[in-house]
């Protein structure tokens, strides 16, 4: 490879020298690298998920190799075709399409089965009647042995009898299983006679009732990789005590095998978990959350699921950014909420085109507009789309007598540096004229309700005046966002902010939900927004996924949900402009 090794994360560092030594085939082979994601349809994909995909996927790409997405169907209890077509959906949606058919662990499970008999007719696995309880205890712990099964030396016979048996459906749940027979006293506790399959009298997604025993993540695993010819397993660090097992199957079914006919032994390779501060990266969590109601649905836009983050308008690119900054390593860290945000604001800063829209609107009026009594005279202006690329051209929009502007643009009694208006203040209006504040309107209760200003004829655009008679120039130093109340369309805009107050959800607490932000939502029912919005317009960019995505500008990253109508607009807030928790905390 051409990059030098001190930018390559450790794994890329495996894969060159592999490439290297021909472990795997010749550079240029396809065969050199093929990885898979392998997930278990029991929920919808998360954000640490997408640090998996990207890296599987992106390795695959960068050596021209193979990614393979496998779905883990082991457990028929907990998994719905529901969660196998959103997992499909959020991986096309991140780009990073699998190489050929979708693969399924629940297509392996005769392979697997014959493969088990092999151990057992070899004596490397044995059928156990005692109940899990029994198994537990007998398996001691850290600093205590083990004990043996009174099942463990069954003959050859009686054990493919049972197997046999117990893949019939002729013994209940939880009565027999099958495990691998390899050391009682191992200082691994995963090798101590661990389970290879167990009975579960269920109706699997995929394949019915033909089965009735499902094999253990351990034994199937490096199997599922072998068939498909994985090089590169890649798992989180948990699974690094469990490698030693992996390699053991693979070992055990090897075994007095010829060299040809030895099955493929993919190399389980451990990495570091992505853990997110103000969240909880756990399916068990999501789902609470979701059944009980704290959230409206797996796709809410506060959750950490992709559909959630979808909903509330991150880009793609802005998880493969995040992977990419986060980098590949061994030890567990807990990234910081911002950083992920600050990658949204960086790839939309660029891509998004600018719009204006009013939160908090008061009332602007100018009482020298139309003095030649042409009040209702509306004057197009040219709204720019993006302050940094002038490619991206203007929008039209209108200047008419009343506007939309920001409660908090404007203060009766506004302290020195305070740069928007108040009286006797002048700003500019982004795109407009610049107007100087002489009156203003308050209801019973003091609450201002309109502001009165004249405006300046020769600022149009929000350009400067021409100098006056000694050479100055007059000088404004605040730009506000504005819209034209004749035209303004009323909108919701949904601000959403963390889904928990605290670091780390529950830690302190015991309880996640009681970590729960109260503030995650506010709903704006009487935004005014220019009229633009309501229709994509032709200098929108093209999004892939079709969520069209706006910069409010002095606002924040909006995006249009999907609950909206031809009568009524909702937004999503996706990010605020700039950071305002790290200040915060
Ligand atoms: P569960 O909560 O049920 O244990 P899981 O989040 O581990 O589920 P799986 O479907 O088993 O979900 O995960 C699929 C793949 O995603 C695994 O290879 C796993 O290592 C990886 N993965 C899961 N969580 C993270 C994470 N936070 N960071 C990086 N990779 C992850
Ligand atoms: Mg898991």
């Amino acid at each position: 490879m051409t990059e030098s090794t001190e930018a390559r994360h450790f794994i890329q560092q495996i894969i060159d020298a592999d490439i290297e030594s021909g472990k795997w085939g010749q550079p240029g082979d396809q065969s050199v690298v093929t990885t898979r994601f392998p997930p278990e349809p029991n929920g919808y994909l998360h954000l640490g998920h997408t640090k998996a995909i990207c890296l599987c996927c992106g390795l695959a790409r960068e050596f021209g190799g193979r990614f393979n997405l496998r779905f883990d169907d082991t457990n028929p209890a907990k998994e719905e075709q529901e969660f196998v077509d959103s997992i499909k959906g959020d991986i096309e949606w991140l780009g990073a399409q699998w190489d050929g058919e979708v693969l399924f662990a629940s297509d392996y499970f005769e392979q697997m089965y014959e493969w088990a008999r092999e151990l057992i007719t070899k004596g490397m696995a044995y059928v156990d009647d005692q109940t899990v309880e029994q198994i537990r205890a007998g398996r001691g712990n850290t600093k205590a042995p083990g004990e043996h099964s009174p099942f463990r030396d069954r003959s050859v016979e009686e054990n493919l009898d049972l197997f046999e048996r117990m893949k019939n459906g002729e013994f209940e749940n939880g009565s027999k299983v099958l495990r691998a027979k390899i050391d009682m006293n191992s200082g691994n506790m995963n090798l101590r006679d661990p389970l290879m399959y167990r009975i579960v009298n269920a109706t699997h997604h995929r394949t019915g009732d033909t089965w009735h025993i499902y094999p253990m993540y351990d034994w199937a695993h490096g199997l599922e990789d072998s068939i498909e010819g994985v090089t590169h397993s890649l798992c989180t660090l948990e699974f690094e005590d469990h490698r030693p097992l992996y390699d053991w199957f693979i070992n055990a079914i090897n075994e007095g095998r010829a060299g040809g006919s030895k099955i493929h032994h993919s190399q389980q390779i451990e990495f570091s978990r992505l853990a997110l501060s103000y969240t909880n990266m756990s399916k068990r969590y999501m789902r609470q959350l979701v059944e009980e109601n704290h959230v409206h649905g797996w796709d809410d836009p506060r959750m950490i699921t992709v559909a959630g983050f979808r909903r509330r308008g991150y880009t793609p690119e802005s998880f493969w950014m995040l992977s990419e900054d986060v980098g590949i390593t061994k030890f567990n860290a807990l990234v910081d909420f911002s950083r992920l945000e600050n990658m949204v604001r960086e790839d939309l800063n660029t891509k998004a085109p600018r719009r204006m829209a009013v939160l908090d609107p008061i009332k602007l009026v100018i009482t020298n507009w139309g003095e030649q009594g042409d009040e209702d005279r509306v004057e197009p202006v040219d709204g720019v789309n993006h302050p940094k690329d002038e490619s991206r051209g203007t929008r039209p929009l209108s200047f008419g007598r009343e506007l939309w502007i920001e409660r908090e643009d404007f203060m009766i009694d506004p302290p020195k540096k305070f740069f928007r208006l108040g009286p006797d203040r002048e700003v500019r209006l982004r795109c407009g004229y610049w107007v100087k504040c002489h009156d203003f309107k308050t209801d019973a209760d003091g609450k201002v309700t309109e502001v009165h200003c004249t405006y300046d004829p020769l600022t149009k655009g929000g350009n400067n005046p021409p100098a006056d008679g000694e050479g100055k120039v007059r000088k404004v130093k605040g730009t506000i966002h504005w819209v034209n109340a004749d035209e303004a369309v009323d909108a919701e805009v949904r601000m959403f902010d963390r889904l928990y107050n605290a670091e780390r959800p529950g830690k302190e607490t015991g309880n996640h939900l009681d970590d729960l932000n109260p503030d995650s939502l506010a709903v704006v029912t009487n935004a005014k927004i220019e009229p633009g919005l309501v229709e994509r317009t032709e200098d929108e960019p093209d999004w892939k996924d079709g969520i069209r995505r706006f910069q409010f500008e002095r606002i924040g990253y909006f995006c249009v949900d999907t609950d909206s109508t031809s009568e009524k607009m909702v937004f999503n807030r996706t990010a605020t402009l700039r950071d305002s928790w790290t200040k915060k905390q």
